[in-house]
């Protein structure tokens, strides 16, 4: 209820610029250009987790992204997830390229589902949808598969290292049933809002890999049809950290 109520809202009452408070804009030219008027660049989490797939990122998760963030995921601001799936789809194109077979499968990391209970809307997931739309606009076939769900409930995040991060995520995600079939024949970019540590990508990467899932398993013994599924990631922002790792 909460998420149809913020849509109708934002279009009535006064808005600011979900980046900077500028008056009488949702974001301003400014705050979309941090975010628009950019090259996704690779990005990588020091340390860097074992299992963690190619990540580029939008965007440094600093000043007005940030903000433009938080205020789409925890304040609701809905409207904001046009933009942010623009430069979520810069990203993607950077990752994935051009795919050569079949769709790209934009398949989000699914937050805790008491946090998507609290916030009204699963922000990762209407984010990728906003990207999957821009890049069929821009002649790139490509749709969202929400194939992961979480298997156990997990820890908040937050106030974690990042060895407890990978702790309390290991084997906390799986795909849904069915959901091995949609992600057949094409290319998987898993996409999220936001890298910090990098652990929910890699066990998200772990999570898709397919039915010769375990290492040495059925997948490394070399049946046909059971090769594990590389995927790729794709985020809007990332730790400023994470970008300085490029620069040797
Ligand atoms: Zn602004």
């Amino acid at each position: 209820m909460r998420g149809w109520w913020q849509e109708i809202s934002g279009l009535v009452l006064p808005v600011a610029c979900g980046g900077c408070g500028s008056p009488r804009t949702a974001l301003c030219e400014r705050c979309a250009a941090v975010l628009l008027d950019v090259r996704a660049r690779r990005v990588r989490p020091a340390p860097e987790p074992a299992g963690l797939p190619v990540v580029y990122a939008a965007a440094v998760y600093e000043d007005a992204v940030r903000a433009v963030l938080l205020a789409h995921k925890e304040r609701g601001a809905l409207g904001l997830a046009g933009v942010l799936g623009q430069a979520l789809a810069g990203a993607v194109r950077e990752a994935a390229g051009v795919p050569r077979d079949g769709p790209l499968l934009l398949v989000p990391v699914p937050s805790a589902r008491r946090a998507v209970r609290a916030r009204g809307h699963d922000a990762a997931r209407r984010i990728a949808l906003a990207a999957a739309g821009e890049l069929r606009r821009t002649g790139t076939d490509a749709r969202v598969a929400a194939v992961l769900r979480q298997r156990r409930a997990v820890a908040d995040q937050s106030g974690l290292s990042a060895r407890q991060r990978l702790a309390n995520l290991s084997g906390a995600l799986e795909v849904t049933a069915g959901g091995d079939r949609l992600l057949e024949g094409g290319r998987v970019v898993l996409v999220d809002d936001l890298m910090t540590t990098g652990a929910s990508l890699v066990e998200a990467a772990r999570a898709v890999s397919g039915p010769g899932r375990m290492a040495g398993g059925a997948g490394a013994q070399g049946i046909p049809g059971f090769a594990r599924r590389s995927s790729v990631a794709a985020v809007v922002a990332s730790t400023p950290a994470s970008f300085e790792i490029n620069r040797n």
